[in-house]
């Protein structure tokens, strides 16, 4: 698979001089990609036009900070749509649904806004292009991440998950030459390079999919991480632990050449003992961290001695994606008292 990442190939440097060896690189791009702001755009203004209570099935994009946020505003996130009282406005996560969860909560009759990511529903659409023609499709993703459950469940009798490189030896098949791999949005480049060769070695003929599914800041934020990683000593990667990107960038700083990385939510869960003999830090965030994090760890950093910035710069991203048609449709036809979808 060639990725397309949005990258302008130089490197770009900002110093802030200083007279010791530590230093800080600061990886760009990081952080909001355009379909986390897309979905916490959308739930701040359903809260505002709206109000409290607003239901949101599982976390609106896999950030502790966010959805701290936004539950101290009145968002009640839930697990199924069960849980939503009858006639209630649900919002769908960033990370999508599968049919099945979308006639769930058609039989409660709640009225629902898609903030699935448009280059989630990419994938979907493919697994459906796939299953019509009668495809056996290889889904490349981690088990149990609400992303691959909604691309699978868009047609389960055709999908196959392929996780772990132990994965591919369980692969069935009816027709060789009719089978195709499609993949999460979240993944490591490479090592799903990995497990497509491992997979093209049982099935020659296995198509690829129409472009790339990974999309363009899992991409770029992987090339940003690489350009940096064997400068340094330490790798921050501000993310949760549930946010499939921002581990995939732990383990890209690791096998890129950094010395050690951590995955942190907040500054104060650094721990002191990783900076002991380290000189050049490299701080990075994955697609669903607010940069207000990233620059709490830099003044964190900054106090302990860490003066010099430099921004290594991998690509410009000009994406943006318009809310979901549903809520806009409501706002442009009642802007100032939108009913339509409640
Ligand atoms: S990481 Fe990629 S697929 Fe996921 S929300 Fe962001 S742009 Fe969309």
């Amino acid at each position: 698979m060639s990725t397309s990442p949005q990258a302008s190939e130089h490197t770009e440097t900002v110093t802030e001089s200083s007279s010791t060896n530590k230093r800080i690189l600061l990886a760009k791009p990081r952080g909001y990609c355009a379909g986390v702001d897309r979905a916490v755009d959308t739930v701040e203004r359903v809260l505002d036009k709206y109000g409290p209570p607003v239901y949101v099935r599982k976390e609106i994009v896999h950030n502790q900070h966010v959805v701290h946020n936004l539950r101290e505003r009145g968002v009640v996130f839930v697990e199924d749509t069960e849980e939503v009282p009858e006639g209630s406005l649900l919002v769908f996560s960033a990370h999508g649904v599968s049919p099945a969860v979308r006639e769930a909560a058609e039989r409660r009759n709640l009225r629902t806004i898609d903030a699935t990511c448009p280059l989630v529903t990419k994938v979907h659409k493919e697994v459906n292009r796939f299953a019509r023609k009668d495809y056996d499709i290889l889904l490349i993703g981690h088990e149990g991440h609400e992303e691959v459950e909604g691309t699978s469940g868009e047609s389960p009798e055709r999908v196959q998950l392929v996780d772990k490189p132990e994965d591919v030896d369980q692969v069935e098949v009816r027709d060789p030459s009719k089978v195709v791999w499609l993949s999460q949005t979240t993944l490591s480049v490479d090592e799903t390079m990995e497990r497509v060769e491992q997979l093209q070695e049982r099935f020659p003929d296995m198509q690829a999919p129409p472009s790339d599914d990974i999309c363009y800041a899992t991409s770029n934020r992987q090339v940003a991480v690489k350009a940096m990683a064997a400068e340094c000593d330490l790798v921050l990667v501000v993310g949760s632990q549930n946010s499939s990107n921002s581990k995939r960038l732990v383990e890209v700083a690791l096998q890129s050449g950094a010395s050690s990385a951590h995955l942190i939510d907040y500054a104060s869960d650094v721990d002191d003992s990783w900076l002991e003999g380290v000189e050049t830090v490299g701080v990075t965030s994955g697609a669903s961290v607010p940069d207000v994090l990233v620059f709490q760890v830099l003044d964190y950093l900054q106090e302990r001695g860490w003066g010099d910035v430099e921004e290594v710069t991998t690509a410009n991203e000009k994406v943006s994606f318009a809310l979901p048609r549903e809520l806009r449709k409501d706002l442009d036809e009642n802007p100032n008292n939108p009913q339509g979808v409640r």
